[in-house]
Order: structure tokens, then C-alpha cells, then sequence
């Protein structure tokens, strides 16, 4: 009998305009790696949308709701206490209200260089919602070295997409941790990071010689997410 899979949508990934091909890529690889995780890299597909903009996307230099990757992330700005760094939950509830969202149901995953904040922090390196999507700024790493700033983005994607499927769930009574969300105290991406970068770097660098980047419980729950 073949297995039923639930929570079965496309990933739908937008960036920033001025984010590299490089970076671009490392967050496409990332999200499939977790796919590849969870047992569903052939059922689920993701879709780069680049620097969106749908044609006509603005109108007398004014951006129209909805139309482009710009539109969502003003939107942060408009939303913003100050000037420098975009309001993610303003993205997400944009998202959540997007009439895309009702044409083809999708996971949102918006990707910034600007720097981010959320409600009760100074700033955070993403925010995700679970079965719906994401919103990360690769900001906090940028200044890194090359090849490391390249690990922590791929730690830090998978992260979130663990917890866009639903990492780490309340079903799960053991190596937990309620720390802005519920996270992993194993070896594993999803630890919480709140020494940014230097908590990532070490994840990173241990996913590396671990080679493994969930633990075998966020594995199972991950597989779990989709049965
Ligand atoms: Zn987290
Ligand atoms: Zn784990």
C-alpha cells in the first residue's frame, strides 16, 4: 500500500534584489536538502522566482500590492521602527494575505540582505511560520569569510525550513527546549542560536563533520510532518 502523504504544496523562494547568485543557489540546495531529509524531494518541487516582479509591478513609481518581491519587503520597511531594518512580521502577514497563496497553495520563502527584527528582539536572522513559510536575512553573516558565511546560510535555511514542517513538534517530550520556539538540544540544526553568528558557526561546523545536519528525532518528525 503506498504511503498517503499529507502537507504536500510547492515551495515557492523570492530573494532581494542584490543577493548573489552564489547565496542563491546555497539557499535552493538548503531547501532540498531538507526535502531530501524529510522523504519528500520527489513529491515537492521547489520554484526559484529570483528578484520577482510581475509585469507592471509599479505604476507612476509607486509599487503595487503584491506584484513584486520589492512590494513585501517595503512593506517591512513601511511597518519598521526605524529605517534600517525591515519588520518581519509584516512580511509574513503580507504573505499569509497574498492572492497567490489562493491560486496554488504554497510554502512562502522570501530571502533578504537587509537586516530583520521581530516583536521583543533587536533583530533576528529569520522568522518562520509552521505549514506556511519563511522569511530569513543572511545579514548577520555577510561579513563572515567566504566559505563560512556559505555554511552558517545553510544552517540557518535549514532551521527555518524545519520549522516551516513543523520542528519540533509538541508530540516530542524529550530533548526540547522552549527558547523563542520550540528547539532541538541534540547535535542537530535545530538548535536555538541566540549568539549570532557565533552559535551558527559552530552548528555549522559540526553539521559538517557530523555530516548530518537533523538529528535521527527532528529526522523522524520531519518524516513524520508529511505522513
Ligand atoms: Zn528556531
Ligand atoms: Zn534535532
Amino acid at each position: 500500500m503506498a504511503t498517503i502523504r499529507k502537507h504536500l504544496r510547492p515551495v515557492f523562494v523570492m530573494f532581494q534584489d542584490g543577493i548573489s547568485q552564489v547565496q542563491i543557489e546555497v539557499v535552493l540546495s538548503s531547501i532540498n536538502m531538507v526535502l531530501l531529509n524529510a522523504g519528500v524531494n520527489n513529491l515537492i518541487r521547489v520554484t526559484n522566482f529570483g528578484v520577482w516582479r510581475n509585469s507592471g509591478y509599479q505604476k507612476n513609481g509607486k509599487l503595487l500590492p503584491y506584484q513584486s518581491v520589492d512590494w513585501y519587503i517595503a512593506r517591512g520597511f513601511q511597518e519598521s521602527r526605524n529605517n534600517h531594518q525591515a519588520y518581519v512580521r509584516e512580511i509574513l502577514v503580507q504573505l499569509w494575505n497574498e492572492p497567490w497563496q489562493i491560486e496554488t497553495p504554497h510554502y512562502d520563502v522570501v530571502v533578504l540582505h537587509s537586516d530583520i527584527y521581530d516583536d521583543n528582539c533587536n533583530f533576528v536572522i529569520g522568522s518562520a511560520i509552521k505549514g506556511f513559510g519563511m522569511v530569513i536575512s543572511i545579514n548577520r553573516f555577510e561579513g563572515l569569510e567566504h566559505s563560512i558565511q556559505i555554511e552558517c546560510i545553510k544552517t540557518e535555511v535549514m532551521h527555518e525550513v524545519g520549522h516551516v514542517f513543523g520542528l519540533v513538534p509538541n508530540t516530542r517530550t524529550s530533548n526540547i527546549t522552549e527558547s523563542l520556539g520550540r528547539h532541538c538540544t541534540n547535535q542537530c540544526v535545530m538548535r536555538q542560536g541566540l549568539a549570532v553568528p557565533h552559535a551558527w558557526i559552530r552548528y555549522s561546523k559540526e553539521r559538517l563533520s557530523s555530516k548530518q545536519a537533523f538529528c535521527s528525532q527532528c529526522q523522524q518528525d520531519l518524516r513524520n510532518y508529511f505522513r
